[in-house]
């Protein structure tokens, strides 16, 4: 199954997405923890996109789309794969398209996670990620690590993104309505969109993710 998952920052995308993943066997990509890899690693596209993620900007899509492209085409995405935080803006949706159709594919579904925005900026706030894996992502409130400041599953450091902070969320927030939103509607003229109210407990979303998913999940 090819999904795509849409949503706010702080909407839960990461967190729901590596639960979805799990469940329905296929990778779990997110161009956001992609990024962040190069950056720790230090590689020359880790010094390319530095910048503009700290400052919460967008990374220029020829940039993005081929990163993605070489992801999905790892073998383990041959079957399927859940997009994270991809596409981010109709540049970004028609390219992944036009790939998918010269491979005789195209997406199954898109899931878009809808959270109020004084929610969102709460969640963001109060979100920490593990230092060895950003798919472990906890929340100081509502998914505390059982040691503070210590990763559940790993035993990482966690800490809180540069691009959390409260300035950047903003500008964030901004390119999300500008940029992001658009490929709803691009979407739902293709029959892919679900929206899912977001406002629940974790296992509560995640079950309503896969409820809404073609088959059932
Ligand atoms: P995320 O982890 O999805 O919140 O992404 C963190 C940051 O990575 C974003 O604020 C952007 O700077 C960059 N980024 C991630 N995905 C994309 C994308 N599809 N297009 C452009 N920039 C991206």
């Amino acid at each position: 199954m090819r999904i795509v998952l849409v949503g706010p920052p702080g909407a839960g995308k990461g967190t729901q997405a590596a639960l979805l993943a799990e469940q329905l066997g296929v990778p779990h990509i997110s161009t956001g923890n992609l990024f962040r890899a190069n950056i720790s690693e230090g590689t020359e596209l880790g010094r390319q996109v530095e910048s503009i993620m700290r400052e919460g900007g967008l990374v220029p899509d020829e940039i993005t789309v081929a990163m993605a492209a070489d992801r999905m085409a790892q073998p383990d995405a041959a079957d399927g794969f859940l997009l994270d935080g991809f596409p981010r803006n109709i540049g970004q949706a028609k390219s992944l398209d036009a790939s998918l159709a010269e491979a005789g594919l195209r997406l199954d579904a898109v899931l878009d996670l809808e959270v109020p925005e004084d929610e969102v900026v709460k969640r963001i706030a109060g979100r920490r990620m593990c230092r060895k894996d950003s798919a472990h992502v906890f929340h100081v409130v509502n998914n505390p690590p059982r040691q503070e400041g210590v990763c559940d599953v790993c035993g990482g450091e966690l800490y809180q993104r540069d691009d959390d902070q409260a300035d950047t969320v903003r500008k964030r927030l901004g390119l999300y309505h500008e940029e992001t939103e658009p490929i709803i509607d691009y979407y739902r003229e293709q029959g892919l969109v679900s929206t899912i109210s977001a406002l629940a407990p974790v296992p509560e979303v995640t079950r309503r993710a896969l409820e809404a998913l073609p088959t059932g999940g």
